[in-house]
C-alpha cells in the first residue's frame, strides 16, 4: 500500500525544496548546501513513488462563477439555484462568487442563504467596494455563514482586515499572474496533484459575466452557456474542456526546473510547443535559474 513520505524533494536548477508534507511546511536550500545534508536522506522515503496517487471523486473540484445581472445569476433566484444544483452534481466543493456590480444587502442575504443546503465546503467571495456593506449587518452575514471561507472587497478607499475573514483592500478586482513567495503552501493533495496534473486548471470551471461555461477565467473558448440545456458533468468529461489539466509544471519550459512547481497554484496559460512540451508566453516574476524575484 502507498503511504504519505513525511518529507520529499523538489530539485531545482539552483535551489532545492524540503516539503515536509506532514506538518505542512518546507524549506529552500540552495543545492550547493543542499548536498552537504544527502547522507541523512533515505531516497526511497522521498520518492513520488510512495506517495498515493491523487484522487478526488469530483468532477469539477473548484469553479469561480461571477454573478451579474447579464446572466441573471445576480437577479434571479432561480437561475442561481439551478446553477447551484448543478454544481452539486459535479460534487464542486469550493466556490468563488465574484460580484462586480452594486449590490444590496438582502442581494446578499439571498445568495447566501441560497448557498446553504448544497455540498460547498468553502466560498470565497470577491466583491468591488460598495459602501452599504460597511456594516455590522454583512459582517453577521458573513460570519453567520460558515461556508464562507473569506471575503475581500476590492477599490476600498481603505486598507482593513476584519476578524481575518472579511478584507478591504485598494487594489482592482483581477485574477493577478504575480507569484508571492509568502503565497506558496505546503500540502500533501497539492503536492499530489502537481506531480500530474496542473493545480490551476484541472477540474477547474468558470461561468462567465454573459453566462458562458468556461475552464477559467484566462481561456476563451466556452462550452455552452447557463441560458440554455447544460450538463455541467457532460461538459467535464469533454477531452477539450480538459485540454490544460493535465499540463503539469514538468511539461514546461522554466517551470520544470524551478523548485517551487509542486506548490505553484500557476494561473497563466501554457501553450503547446510540441506532443510533450509546453511554454508559456509571459514570464514568471520569478527566475529559477538566478533564484531572484521580480515585483
Ligand atoms: S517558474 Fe513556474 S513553478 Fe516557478 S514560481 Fe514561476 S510559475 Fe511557479
Amino acid at each position: 500500500m502507498n503511504t504519505f513520505p513525511s518529507k520529499a524533494l523538489v530539485y531545482g536548477h539552483r535551489h532545492t525544496i524540503v516539503h515536509n508534507l506532514v506538518e505542512g511546511t518546507y524549506e529552500r536550500l540552495e543545492n550547493e548546501h543542499f548536498s552537504d545534508l544527502m547522507p541523512t536522506v533515505n531516497p526511497k522515503q522521498l520518492s513520488d513513488e510512495n506517495l498515493a496517487p491523487w484522487e478526488t471523486p469530483s468532477y469539477i473540484d473548484n469553479s469561480i462563477i461571477e454573478l451579474s445581472r447579464a446572466n441573471q445569476l445576480l437577479t434571479k433566484d432561480q437561475k442561481l439555484n439551478e446553477l447551484f444544483e448543478a454544481l452539486q452534481s459535479v460534487i464542486c466543493k469550493n466556490l468563488v462568487l465574484v460580484i462586480r456590480e452594486p449590490v444590496t444587502l438582502t442581494d446578499m442575504k439571498r445568495i447566501l442563504e441560497s448557498s446553504e443546503g448544497y455540498c460547498f465546503s468553502s466560498i470565497t467571495l470577491l466583491m468591488t467596494y460598495d459602501e452599504s456593506l460597511y456594516c455590522n449587518e454583512f459582517s453577521q452575514l458573513v460570519l453567520d455563514t460558515p461556508s464562507v471561507f473569506t471575503c475581500v472587497f476590492y477599490e476600498s478607499p481603505f486598507n482593513k482586515n476584519f476578524a481575518d475573514l472579511i478584507y478591504f483592500v485598494d487594489n482592482e478586482l483581477g485574477f493577478t499572474k504575480l507569484k508571492k513567495p509568502f503565497e506558496f503552501v505546503a500540502n500533501i493533495p497539492l503536492y499530489q496533484e502537481a506531480i500530474h496534473f496542473n493545480p490551476y486548471f484541472n477540474k477547474k470551471l468558470y461561468i462567465d459575466e454573459q453566462g458562458y461555461i468556461r475552464n477559467a477565467p484566462e481561456t476563451s473558448k466556452h462550452f455552452g452557456s447557463i441560458h440554455a440545456d447544460y450538463d455541467l458533468k457532460e461538459v467535464s468529461q469533454q477531452t477539450s474542456f480538459q485540454q490544460l489539466w493535465t499540463v503539469s509544471k514538468e511539461q514546461c519550459d522554466v517551470c520544470k526546473d524551478c523548485e517551487y512547481r509542486r506548490m505553484c497554484v500557476d494561473n497563466r496559460v501554457p501553450k503547446r510547443r510540441d506532443e510533450r512540451h509546453w511554454y508559456f508566453e509571459d514570464p514568471c516574476n520569478y527566475d529559477p535559474y538566478t533564484g531572484e524575484w521580480q515585483q
